[in-house]
């Protein structure tokens, strides 16, 4: 058996986009699944949009969700000789010429063709009638009967007759290849057995079939993987929201469940939800990537990072937090230990800004707006007060003496609790006072009643 050898094949024109991060996961757990190795490739040859900027948040990105390569990256715009050489061989063996048809005569055909209501295409029968010199467009001479076809490992067959496609150019004349030629070129260079893409290539597959055989190189297996979509049926955009891999750690998603989610957009194990990166490379098969296209969905990534923020160690969460506070310029320092504070909070987040939020309340002041108390309220608090200041400090004993007070000033429970939430830490909602107060300790949460209940006049 034949190595299994996979790539991904960016180019950096912008961000790692998440239907890009998923091409990648599914190439790279396919290399992983059966032993095999992973190749990185820049296809950087469209020298106005590429960036290094790009290439740099491509690898963040990747790197980032743990996608890890075996080789490269490579950069095609380090490779024209190669280009060069096998275009020259193309030629030598009468699959390919060089285009010396002028830049007028070529739009002239094209304007006739689309008067008569063609499609433009290239005449190989009139290009060829031109003799020149110097640098030009090296075009292959792709057959023109029959069809070419493959199995397709995600659609299944599909074949293509080859009078739809015409002499496309191999090399411009500056040597850059075009994109059919490269891939071709560097799929077989790097040894490809598997290429995994996005379904908007299916059309440039049966081309790059011709070259490969041409080129005299075994053919790899194509899968091509249906495209992710809005929730309204519509390509994912940044209409819809995020689309950048790095915007989603903004955003405070822990990369294994953006990886668990992006795995199982069009790919399914049984009704497995949530599982394990090595779960799923040991799990990933391309019979069970579906054939129609996936609709992301926000809601179903903040559930699946939820679920893996409860399970996550709490040091790990910690730093997390500590970076997006530092962010906001608030130290964590002056407080209870950051690892107890989001042990107590992170049930109830479905991000790490939204952990980080939940834990500002434990450092600085917190921004108490000036509440009225009712007299009765305002003497159980100051009961309260009173008792926290002489009880043990434990969660426990904070709870009997809530509860005492309020039994003994003939109060409900969220009568007094609401209050004293809110006084102590500015908020509406948060996890069990006691649990609070107890983190909170004994010298700040006097502190903040004493403030509070002074204000209250
Ligand atoms: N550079 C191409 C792209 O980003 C790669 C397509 C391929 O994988 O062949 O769409």
């Amino acid at each position: 058996m034949r190595e299994v050898r996979t790539r991904f094949a960016p180019s950096p024109t912008g961000y790692l986009h998440v239907g890009g991060a998923r091409t990648a996961l599914f190439s790279w757990a396919y290399a992983r699944r059966h032993g095999g190795k992973f190749v990185l490739r820049i296809e950087d040859t469209d020298l106005e949009r590429s960036t290094q900027a790009s290439v740099d948040a491509i690898l963040d990105g990747m790197r980032w969700l743990g996608l890890d390569w075996d080789e490269g990256p490579f950069f095609q715009m380090k490779r024209l000789a190669r280009y060069k050489e096998a275009g020259e061989q193309l030629v030598a063996a009468g699959h390919a010429y060089y285009d010396y048809m002028p830049k007028e005569d070529l739009d002239a055909l094209r304007a006739r063709q689309l008067a008569r209501g063609e499609k433009p295409r290239y005449d190989r029968a009139i290009g060829q009638k031109y003799r020149g010199q110097g640098p030009a467009p090296l075009r292959f001479k792709t057959p023109q009967e029959g069809h070419v076809g493959w199995s397709d490992l995600v659609k299944g067959p599909i074949s293509f007759p080859n009078a739809e496609l015409d002499d496309l150019v191999l090399l411009r004349a500056d040597g850059v290849p075009t994109y059919n030629f490269g891939v071709v070129v560097d799929d077989l260079d790097m040894r490809i057995t598997h290429v995994i893409r996005g379904d908007d290539h299916v059309n440039n597959t049966p081309r790059q079939i011709h070259i490969f055989q041409a080129l005299g190189g075994t053919l790899p297996a194509f899968a091509h993987v249906p495209m992710i979509l809005g929730a309204d049926g519509e390509r994912l955009s940044k209409r819809h929201g995020a689309t950048s891999v790095m915007e989603y750690q903004e955003q405070g998603v822990l990369p294994e469940a953006l990886v668990n989610y992006l795995a199982r957009l069009g790919w399914s194990h049984g009704d497995a939800e949530i599982f394990s990166t090595s779960e799923f490379t040991e799990w990933f098969d391309l019979g069970h990537v579906s054939r129609s296209a996936a609709q992301f969905n926000p809601e179903k990534l903040a559930w699946l990072n939820q679920q893996y923020l409860k399970s996550a160690a709490d040091s790990r969460l910690a730093e997390l937090v500590r970076k997006e506070l530092a962010k906001r310029g608030t130290r964590a320092d002056a407080g209870p230990p950051l690892e107890a504070v989001v042990a107590l909070l992170k049930d109830r987040s479905s991000s790490i800004v939204q952990l980080a939020d939940e834990a500002t309340l434990f450092y600085g002041e917190p921004h108490v707006e000036r509440i009225a108390l009712e007299p009765p309220v305002k003497e159980a608090l100051v009961a309260v007060k009173a008792a926290l200041a002489q009880s043990d400090w434990s969660r426990s004993r904070i709870n009997d003496v809530v509860k005492h007070v309020v039994k003994t000033h003939a109060l409900k429970m969220p009568q007094l609790a609401m209050p004293l939430r809110r006084i102590v830490t500015g908020r509406e909602q948060t996890p069990s006072i006691d649990a609070v107060l107890e983190l909170l300790g004994r010298e700040a949460v006097l502190a903040r009643l004493a403030r509070a209940l002074d204000a209250a006049g």
